[in-house]
């Protein structure tokens, strides 16, 4: 028709199939999406229902997906019933995603010239976004840097003040990690840890690309306008696939060398498990997934995305473009 069409994209914070709502007024007009797939919303007149197409199918028909009203209000529902249901109490952070998790506004954020967005690795400890991270570094050290971090812990033989870590007292950190001074931290055998908001806006005024590679948690504290990150996850393969890849002769000299030790099969299903968690809590989050089974391969991706994300107008929270 002669309407204007809104201009509205969002990313899907969930899965729909509109073949098993039960509400859908009418199935066959439904578009089924997924989790993280960016939608055109091509009207929102009706409260209920909005007419969207995905991004990546520009002419196709627009249908009917459940609008951001409804979909709250199924969640809120749906938590009730199961509250109800088995009267189990949920970790805390379960919460964070379900009050989020319909759909967030994105614009394609340009990029600026000499001025990168951090990349930020996350993924279950073992899985080898550190040696990502390294690998990075050691292929280009004047243009990728990581932080320094901070650390209570006195200083170890060897270790040089600025280089491994900024050695500063308890008192002192934890003024500043009140004060909100630190982007992410986390304690490890009765040390503090961090790392400063102020290192990784140096790194980006320098005309360098911050590779950052926290504890998941630290995801919600670092989204935020002033640093627009880009966050990849870095997932393991399947059981049979990580165990042969991390024990492998060939393989194992080439990962991580705090591996060398090689790891349990516990410790293998662990990450497997975490990794499954992040995504759960996080999975919206995340602009691109690598499964790190083949390191080199692993590798190629990460290089291949990062230079996207150097030169490539790429969708983002629309807070975030202007
Ligand atoms: P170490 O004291 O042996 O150098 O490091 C011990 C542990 O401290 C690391 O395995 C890691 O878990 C933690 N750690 C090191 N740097 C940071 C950091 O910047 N932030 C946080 N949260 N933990 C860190």
């Amino acid at each position: 028709g002669a309407q204007r069409e809104s201009k509205v994209r969002v990313r899907a914070h969930f899965d729909y199939n509109p073949e098993v709502d039960p509400y859908i007024p009418c199935k066959e007009a439904g578009l089924a999406f997924q989790r993280g797939d960016i939608l055109h919303i091509v009207s929102q007149d009706d409260s209920y229902w909005w007419q969207a197409r995905r991004e990546s199918e520009r002419t196709a028909r627009a249908g009917l997906i459940p609008s951001r009203a409804l979909q709250e209000r199924r969640i809120i529902h749906e938590r009730t019933q199961r509250e109800i249901g088995d009267g189990e109490s949920k970790k805390n952070d379960d919460f964070d995603r379900e009050l989020i998790a319909t759909y967030e506004e994105v614009a394609k954020l340009y990029p600026r010239p000499g001025i990168y967005r951090p990349v930020v690795l996350i993924g279950a400890p073992g899985v080898g976004r550190n040696e990502l991270r390294r690998r990075l570094i050691a292929r280009d050290p004047e243009k990728y840097r990581s932080p320094v971090p901070y650390t209570t812990r006195p200083m170890r033989t060897g270790e040089v003040a600025g280089r491994e870590y900024i050695f500063v007292s308890r008192e002192k950190m934890e003024a500043d990690i009140e004060a909100g001074k630190f982007i992410e931290h986390g304690e490890y055998k009765g040390h503090l840890y961090g790392t400063s908001a102020e290192s990784v806006k140096s790194i980006v005024n320098a005309g360098c690309v911050c590779l950052l590679s926290p504890h998941y948690q630290a995801i919600k504290a670092l989204r935020t306008v002033q640093l627009k990150p880009f966050l990849i996850h870095i997932k393991p393969p399947e059981f049979d696939e990580l165990k042969k890849t991390r024990t492998d002769s060939r393989a194992k000299s080439t990962f991580d060398e705090s591996n060398a030790r090689g790891f349990t099969d516990e410790e293998f299903t662990d990450m497997i498990k975490s990794s499954v968690r992040i995504d759960f809590l996080y999975g919206h989050f995340f602009d691109e997934e690598i499964l790190n089974a083949d390191l080199v391969t692993a590798f190629e991706k990460l290089v291949n995305i990062v230079q996207r994300v150097e030169t490539e107008p790429l969708w983002a929270p629309s807070s975030w473009v202007q």
